[in-house]
């Protein structure tokens, strides 16, 4: 069997130099007639070696030593090659090597793809490049009914994150979160008018852009957002009451600062006690504590009607002593009064979309020096583009004429990098492989969004810390 098993190529031979496979072959293809005007037998003219990178086999990096004929013809006085099928003139190497890279820099570090193929960073990212345009224009992704909107800090900047809640991917991801381009974004999604749901922080940039947007669409403030309004208003309250302490019973009370942060339903008994014996001594943080709990407590009411006469009572019984600390959710709760409360028709919450950007922020830092855009593709399609066939992905597309023309007149000899190899072959600069992104999105997949807010960051915590190590 053929070694390379190209179409029109046969290898014949090979060897391992410096951890390469190199593999001298020619072209089986006789040419008839000029390609260009056509008149029949051109005469050879001389032959050349042209090197080709290709995918790796067995682990080594592999390039093709390609002996081919070139051709000049009688009549119109061109010279060319003969054609070649699945090289890509643009890369000086095979296309099934440009969708190998393509597929694998979707998911994995542009170094380590680097590394596994022989060829330097550069060439990785612009045939990623490449392929971006090309995912984009033949794959885009659809617009979701269940929406997620959410900020990330992403290269430095604040941006928008927008994700499918029912397919629980990433949709879109915009530079920003400032109310003009946002709104210009959104205003451009296609088939906005199907979003029927979109959860979201209460962000009143986002609040409004997307009541404007998609004014069909049900706006849900995440449950736990506002839970977390309510836990701030209690930590406040927590650090006044601890101040005037002295230091050690301050650090005492320090230490019970989960167990007042876990609802009162999921306590032990025991743990209810020393959370009471705690709380004894300080009125106000008592108080605290109290509207904290039963402002959670509506959350598990068993219709929106009757969490809003709960939310109404709740405002209402309110101590004027804790407004001061209650005073963002008070505020959250009259702006966004049915938002809130449309959690209980609709039960979506944004705990995917926050998953998914912690554990984007980790993407961030293992690829060190990817601007936004290639984060954005790598997160938009670094799980989709696993599945995608790239049997019709041609890497010369965006060639003048396509491979069709270029097959016959690519006669660069640029391929070599003795450098590379070497570097390679020392194995000086070789390091540890992290998790790699596929994990990473199977890890959100596989539901570490369903845990809470609160629980999320601690449940993620040990992966946060490994992608870090191997960073
Ligand atoms: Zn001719």
């Amino acid at each position: 069997m053929d070694l390379l098993q190209l179409k029109f190529v046969q290898a014949l031979s090979s060897e391992v130099r410096d951890e390469v496979l190199i593999v001298d072959a020619k072209v089986l293809i006789k040419l008839a007639e000029c390609p260009f005007c056509k008149a029949a037998s051109p005469y050879r003219h001389d032959s050349r070696t042209q090197e080709f990178a290709d995918s790796p086999i067995r682990g080594n990096p592999v390039r093709i030593r390609l002996q081919r004929q070139r051709y000049r013809c009688r009549a119109c006085r061109k010279a060319f090659f003969e054609p070649l099928v699945g090289f890509s003139a643009k890369r000086n190497m095979t296309q099934r090597l440009v969708h190998y890279i393509a597929q694998d820099a979707l998911i994995r570090t542009f170094a380590d793809v680097a590394e596994d193929v022989g060829l330097d960073v550069q060439t990785v990212r612009g045939v990623f490049l490449d392929f971006s345009d090309w995912l984009r224009a033949h794959h885009p992704i659809a617009t979701p009914r269940i929406m997620g909107i959410d900020e990330a800090k992403r290269a430095k900047v604040l941006c928008t994150v927008l994700t499918d809640l029912q397919r629980r991917e990433y949709f879109d991801m915009l530079p920003s979160r400032k109310a003009e381009p946002l709104n210009a974004y959104l205003s451009k999604v296609p088939d906005k008018e199907k979003v029927e749901v979109v959860a979201m922080d209460l962000h009143q940039g986002f609040v409004h852009a997307i009541g404007r947007h998609m004014p069909q669409a049900v706006r849900v403030a995440d449950k736990y957002h506002v839970a977390r309004l309510a836990q701030n208003a209690f930590d406040k309250a927590h650090v006044d009451a601890r101040k005037p302490l002295p230091t050690g019973e301050r650090l005492a009370m320090f230490r019970h600062r989960g167990l007042l942060a876990t609802r009162d339903r999921r306590l032990t008994d025991d743990e209810r006690a020393k959370v009471a014996k705690t709380l004894a001594p300080f009125p106000l943080l008592q108080a605290a504590h109290a509207a904290k709990e039963s402002f959670l407590a509506i959350y598990e009411a068993p219709n929106k009607d009757v969490a809003s006469r709960q939310l109404s009572v709740w405002l209402t019984v309110l101590p004027a002593g804790l407004s001061g600390y209650f005073r963002p959710l008070i505020t959250a709760v009259s702006n966004n009064r049915e938002i809130i409360l449309n959690y209980f028709t609709h039960r979506y919450t944004n705990a995917f979309t926050e998953a998914a950007n912690k554990l984007s922020d980790l993407l961030q830092q293992t690829g060190r020096g990817y601007g936004f855009e290639v984060m954005r593709i790598k997160l938009l399609y670094g799980k989709r583009g696993q599945a995608i066939d790239l049997t019709d992905y041609d890497a010369d597309d965006d060639l003048p004429g396509g491979s069709a023309t270029t097959a016959f007149v690519f006669s660069k000899m640029t391929f070599s990098s003795p450098t590379l190899r070497k570097k390679q072959a020392s194995g000086g600069d070789r390091k540890r492989r992290g998790p790699s992104f596929a994990r990473v999105g199977r890890l959100i997949g596989e539901g570490y969004y369903d845990l809470g807010n609160q629980t999320i960051a601690d449940e993620l915590e040990p992966l946060i810390r490994e992608f870090a190590a191997t960073a």
